[in-house]
Parts: C-alpha cells; structure tokens; sequence
C-alpha cells in the first residue's frame, strides 16, 4: 500500500516536471514549481513513511525470530526447508513421488541440459571476432586479490545467520584482522583446486580443535569482547568472570562452551581410539614407527622423546597423558573391566574398585619394579589356580611398607584374570561408552568449582532462561541478577570513578547508586512501581511499606519483595516478564538520562513499559493469545493466564 503511495508520488513529481519544461518559456511557471515543491516533499515523506514502517516490521522480526537459536527459530527455520521441499512432481510421464523417483527425474533432466547430442554443425572459419587482450585473458584468470575477497565480505549483510552452529558476516568483518589470512586462504585453495573444503558446510567451529594454545586464547579474547565489549578490539571490562560465563545456565553461568576443554575433548578421542582400536591401520603404524613402548599413554615421557613424535602424536600424548592441574584427567577418566588381564596396566590402570593401585599404594609403587607390568604378567596359572606375583622386592616389606603389602593381598585375594575374557574400557562410570561430549562434561566436573550462589538466585535465573522475553533483556537479567550491572556504586567499588560523591544516583542525587536503590527505593522510580501496581490493580505503597525497606540490596532483594508482595496471576506474570520488562525500561530510561541528559518523564516510561509488553505478549506468544491492545492496557491481569 505504501509502496503505491510512493509510484503515485513519483508520477505526481514527473508530470510536474513535464509542465516545468513546457512552460518554461512562458514565464508562468513559478506557481507550477511551487505545486512541484510540494510534491516532491510527498515523495520524500512518503519514502520516509516507508522506510520507518519497514524498521518497525524488522524490529518484530528481530523480537519475533530473535538473534539467537532459539527452538522457534528453527522451527521456523525447519518450515522453510518443509516449503523447499519437492514432495511430488508432474512429469509428461505422470506424477512422480518418492524421494529415489523424484531425484532420478530431476538429475536426469539437468544431465539432458549438459549433454550434446552429435550432429553436424556449421563451422565458423573465416570470421574474425573481436579478440580479448592477453592481458585481459589473464586477468580473468588471475587469483583472488586479498582487497577483491574484502570488498565482497563488506558488500554483504552482517546480520543473516548461515546456520545453528556458524558464524554471520558481520562476524568476519568485526574479526577481519584476526580471520583475514584464513579466509583469504580458503577462497585460494578454492581457486587452485575448484573444491570446498568440508570444513566449509560444517562450520568454522570444526577448524578450532586443531588450534594451538594461542588460537584458542585468541578466540576465548573474541568472545569475550563480543559479551563486554563494541567487539572494536578495544578492552572493555568483564563484569562476570569468564569462568562464571562458562558454567551452565542453571549454575548461574551463560554456558559458554569453554574452547580450551572443548579442544582437549576433541583430542582425547583419538586417544581413547587409541586404547580400543588396536586392530586399526593406523595403530599398526604408530606401533611400527615409536615401537612396543606405546603401553600407555599416561607415561611420563622424556622431552627429548616428546621431540622424536609427530606433532600429532605429541598433542595426543600431551591431552591424554599430562596432568591437567595436576590431574592425569584422562588416564583416571578410564577404569577397566578385567578379563585376561593382557591390556591392563597393574599399577596404573583402574580396574579395582574406584581408583588405580598406584594411587591407593604410593609407597608400594614407588619400589615396586615394573610400573608397566601388565595384570597378566603380574602373576601366573599353577596347579590350576591363579597366584599373584606382584614385583615388589621381598627385602624392603618392613614397617609401613609390610602394612600395605598385607592389604593389596587381602584385595587381590579373591581375583583372578579370566582367561577367555577380553579386557574392556569403561569411560568415567558411563557405559555408553566414550563420547566427545562425555568427556567435555568429565572436564567440566573437574574444573568447576561449584558456584556459591543461593538456590534462591539459581531459581530465579532459571524462571529468566524460561521468559517469554527478547534474549538481549534476559543477558540484561541475568547480570542485573548477578549484580553485573555498572551502577554508580558498583563502577566506584571498581575505581572507575572516584569520590563517593560520583557514586550517588543520577536520579536523586540522594542516595548512592546500588541495584536495590535504582530499581525499587529511588523516590524517582517509585512513581513508576506505583503506576506499574495500579495497573494491575495493586497498591504499592502498602505493600512497600509492610516490609523491610532496608534489607532491600541487591536484586535478588527486589525480587524477593516481589515474590512477598504478589500473589496468584499477578504474581506469576510478574516472574514471567514483568519484572525484567520493568527493570529494563528503567535502566534505558537512567541511561538516556545520564548519557543524553534527557528528561525523567514517568507518564512516558509507563507508556514504553505498556507497549513493549504489549509488543512482547502479541509476538512472542505467537498468536496464541487473543486480546486487544486496548484490552492489555487497561487491564494487563485479565490478559495473562487466558
Ligand atoms: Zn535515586
């Protein structure tokens, strides 16, 4: 409709034109050009009209869709391919269905477009056609300069999302200098041999297991300016610590996949596949070229061993043989089911109870002679019975050392290989077997400390994952939550600014700026309560003043009041969006204050919170609730819970 006011415009602007053009000579043209003024500044409102009206329907798209992975995205995602997607086809033969019918037609059509039926045809000899230059030729076939592959990443749009796992452009344009020589690399070797690496329709995610140490700091550095910073490279402060971000969403954490672990993950596949598949090509090789001294990975080895490795083998033995804050991660990840006894290491192995003999038994081990004895060459089969022969000098078993003796014979009493079982590895109590994935989450548990927050906090950022709100207002929750938002206070606390003084609320100039002043106790802000209450048909200065003012801190304070002062519906639907809607609109509100010195207009900040709600409500609920605007706005609890 738009569209057809701006062609209607246009065509106004044009005749007027003509006119000018033909009355020009009479001097009567001047009330015409006026006429022609006016139009044209049709044209340009109307474009304007347009061009904001576009804006608004990006913006629901961006709410609707959001920037994120979310299930809806992909569903709607998936409906795209659905739409895509040739279920029959109407041939001069019939209808066609069924995947193999249907892709035998269509590969048999385009191979028909690429084949030449042999015929006579007239030839051209004797004509002269224009010649490209050699030069020219040459340049047709030149590579990719580095300035050409730019121009082509900057000409196209940042925002648009390649896949679940993959990065958009605008990725590589903020990250050129750091990704430039990779991708100019990539569109080379493409040039040279005419094929896409895999890696390609994978993601980039699949290069990053083969980084080194520096890489991978590299990216955790990316990442981190992407959360804190403008991602212009410039250092921004980290508000929650990276470990803080890498723990799961339910742990208080954005879980952010840590790259470091994620690489070691990777890693030790090949080094459980090393253990298991012992009848693999590639084992024999390994066994031919570093010999029988292969038994286990968890041996120390010399450096000057280390340096005769590939640098495969060496990152290999390294993940899955160093102790990794000194914890051989790997090794004790493993424990073993003994059947003959012919793949299990003794000491070092775990295949008694929960831990190796070597852990239970330091003193022992420390003398005993073969620290890589096999189980089966740890004892022998006489008189048909099984009896150990653990190498352990007879000389030495005094004192302490008798003590423990005396136990691992108790423990091995009952033992005894089996001679027609086969030795299995069991990964880390699961019997799934080894996964990539398992051994991500045996990291995780090895090296996360266990957040200390309150089950209160944990609920709460669990209710916000869930929220039908916009994800950059849930980041904003879950810092406002964690106290990592920049308030004054906090800046102060910081030595960003100095002076209590500057630490005092920009709105008030009273108090000092904390979570629990500026979103609940400012005498600014309680207008906006006040208001939000009434509208659902509440009144906040009781309910405010029946409870402890000033126990009111952080924002698990402000949310505790909530959970005290609500009840029902309203209480529900304040968890669900309300809050974190109001908080929001409060922060952008101090922000626009503070940074663009505009005005604190209650009656306008109310009027934001009712329509972004509104917003929120109508899009996200994806047309699942049938209410009117007017409705939400004169009575939001009738609205919620319908
Ligand atoms: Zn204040």
């Amino acid at each position: 409709m738009l569209d057809l006011n701006v062609d209607k415009a246009v065509g106004e602007l044009n005749s007027l034109d003509l006119m000018v053009a033909d009355l020009a000579e009479d001097g009567l043209v001047d009330s015409v050009r006026r006429n022609r003024e006016v139009a044209s500044k049709e044209v340009w409102d109307t474009l304007f009209l347009r061009d904001n009206f576009l804006r608004q329907k990006a913006r629901c798209n961006w709410i609707r869709l959001g920037d994120t992975n979310s299930k809806f995205f992909h569903s709607v995602m998936k409906g795209r391919f659905r739409r895509n997607n040739i279920a029959s086809l109407i041939t001069p033969r019939g209808r066609l269905e069924g995947v193999e019918d249907i892709k035998s037609e269509i590969f048999n059509h385009f191979k028909s477009r690429f084949t030449e039926p042999m015929e006579n045809r007239p030839t051209l000899d004797g004509l002269n056609f224009n010649v490209l230059s050699v030069e020219d030729r040459d340049l047709l076939e030149a590579p990719f300069q580095v300035d050409e592959i730019k121009e082509i990443v900057w000409l196209s749009d940042c925002d648009k999302s390649p896949g679940p796992d993959g990065f958009p452009l605008g990725f590589l344009k903020k990250c050129w200098n750091f990704v430039k020589d990779d991708v100019v690399n990539f569109v080379q070797e493409f040039y040279v041999r005419g094929v896409l690496p895999r890696s390609a329709t994978a993601s980039f995610l699949a290069l990053i297991p083969k980084a080194p140490k520096c890489v991978l700091e590299e990216i955790i550095k990316i990442q981190r300016n992407f959360l804190w910073g403008d991602g212009g490279g410039s250092r921004k402060m980290c508000w929650v610590s990276w470990d803080k971000i890498c723990l799961r969403t339910e742990e208080g954490g954005l879980g952010v996949k840590n790259v470091e672990w994620f690489n070691l993950a990777l890693m030790s596949k090949w080094g459980w596949r090393y253990l298991n598949d012992k009848h693999a090509i590639w084992f024999k090789l390994l066994q031919f070229r570093y010999g029988s001294g292969l038994q286990s990975l968890g041996d120390v080895v010399s450096k000057s061993t280390l340096s005769n490795y590939s640098l495969w083998w060496r990152d290999i033995r390294l993940v899955c043989g160093t102790p990794l804050g000194g914890h051989d991660w790997f090794g004790d990840s493993i424990s073993c089911k003994l059947g003959r006894g012919n793949s299990i290491l003794f000491w070092k192995h775990c295949w008694l109870g929960n831990s190796s003999l070597k852990l239970l038994f330091p003193r022992l081990f420390e003398v005993c002679s073969f620290p890589n004895a096999l189980v089966i060459n740890c004892g022998l089969w006489e008189n048909g019975g099984w009896s150990w022969k653990v190498g352990v000098d007879s000389t030495l078993l005094v004192g302490e050392l008798l003590e423990d003796w005396k136990e691992l014979i108790e423990i091995l009493k009952d033992v005894k290989p089996c001679t027609n079982g086969v030795d299995k590895l069991i990964w880390w109590r699961d019997v799934g077997g080894f996964s990539v994935r398992n051994a991500f989450k045996r990291l995780y548990t090895l090296n996360m400390a266990i957040s200390n927050g309150s089950d209160f906090r944990f609920c709460e950022l669990k209710r916000l994952w869930k929220a039908t709100i916009p994800w950059k207002v849930k980041l904003f929750g879950w810092r406002w939550i964690l106290g990592a938002l920049p308030t004054r206070k906090e800046l102060w606390h910081r030595g960003v600014i100095l002076g209590v003084e500057a630490s005092l609320c920009p709105l008030c100039d009273l108090e000092e700026e904390f979570v629990g002043h500026l979103f609940l106790k400012c005498g600014k802000v309680k207008f906006i309560w006040k208001e939000v209450f009434s509208w659902f048909g509440l009144d906040f200065d009781v309910l405010l003043g029946s409870s402890d003012i000033d126990t009111i801190v952080t924002g698990e304070d402000v949310l505790l009041f909530l959970l005290n002062s609500l009840d029902g519906r309203v209480k529900s639907s304040f968890f669900a969006f309300i809050w974190p809607l109001v908080c929001w609109s409060i922060w952008n509100a101090r922000n626009s204050l503070v940074f663009e010195h505009s005005n604190w207009n209650v009656v306008e900040i109310l009027l934001l919170i009712k329509s972004i709600g509104w917003d929120w409500i109508s899009i996200l609920s994806k047309g699942n609730i049938d209410i009117s605007r007017d409705l939400w706005f004169a009575n939001p609890a009738n609205c919620i819970g319908l």
